[in-house]
């Protein structure tokens, strides 16, 4: 007996196979049958005529690591079928933090997240679990590098010393080690805005080490992307880290045109090695 036949749907499975006509039989939260028509009892059918069933999608670029404290539904994503999130985006996460600091870092989330700013990504979840909360998606956790560098710096404008880039390095590496995926960038905004190459490249060391990635929200999106697109492959070539462009744009009239241009620019880089994706 199944828990749940899924019957009559069109099945789009992932593997970039052709779409097929197929019952889905499902059961203790797993895919157990798939097969033309399925004639076993089951404790709900389901008809899904007309509708296609597929694996959860995965949202790639989501800040539902903050928004699900106010809503853990998160049915703006559920309706979609998106199942799990790469959350934690454009620099923006309210962890991490060195613990003699943590002023910096409740500066940084906002006063609506002042109890769950934290030191680390594992405190955060401890907090998370104590408080009864529960995302209804998966979270795949990145450390905002704007936190990372308010957390060690404050607001700053300017280049980071070493101390301040090892600091840095050590907290990343700890949550990395705490089930993070990688480090999210938000050049455009503060504090984000002020680092360089050198900063950015340490933290591409540590993420490389876990071959984890680093999406970011890059520093122009605009006439300037090709200066801004250099920056990420430099990461890349430097300590092997992939990269991926959260927000891939040509905005302004400067920029009126240039999309094929620039689309070009990532092929071309890609070709020569570069692990970048967009
Ligand atoms: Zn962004």
């Amino acid at each position: 007996m199944y828990d749940y036949i899924l019957r009559g749907g069109t099945v789009v499975d992932g593997t970039s196979g052709p779409s097929y006509q197929a019952d889905v039989a499902i059961k203790d939260g797993k895919i157990a049958k798939i097969a033309q028509a399925i004639d076993c009892a089951a404790k709900e059918v389901i008809d899904v005529t007309g509708f296609a069933v597929a694996p959860g999608f995965i949202d790639m670029h989501s800040h539902s690591d903050t928004s699900f404290l106010e809503d853990n539904r998160c049915e703006s994503r559920i309706y979609q079928g998106v199942t799990s999130e790469v959350a934690g985006q454009c620099g923006y996460t309210i962890y991490p933090c060195p613990d003699d600091r943590m002023e910096n870092m409740r500066d940084f989330a906002g006063s609506d997240l002042t109890y769950f700013a934290s030191a680390s990504l594992q405190e955060f979840m401890d907090k998370v679990k104590a408080k009864g909360e529960q995302m209804s998606t998966n979270l795949i956790p990145l450390i905002g590098h704007g936190a990372l560098r308010c957390g060690v710096m404050g607001y700053e404008n300017r280049k980071a010393t070493p101390e301040e880039i090892a600091e840095m390095q050590r907290l990343l590496d700890r949550d990395m080690q705490a089930g993070a995926w990688g480090v999210s960038l938000g050049l455009g905004y503060a504090p984000g805005v002020s680092s360089d190459q050198e900063e950015l490249n340490a933290l591409g060391e540590v993420v490389a080490k876990y071959d984890g990635i680093i999406p970011s929200h890059m520093r122009y999106q605009n006439d300037k992307t090709p200066i801004a697109l250099e920056e990420m492959y430099e990461i890349n070539r430097q300590t092997g880290a992939h990269v991926h462009i959260s927000h891939f744009k040509a905005s302004g009239k400067k920029a009126w045109g240039r999309a094929p241009e620039f689309v070009q620019h990532v092929a071309d880089a890609r070709k020569a090695g570069v692990n970048v994706t967009v």
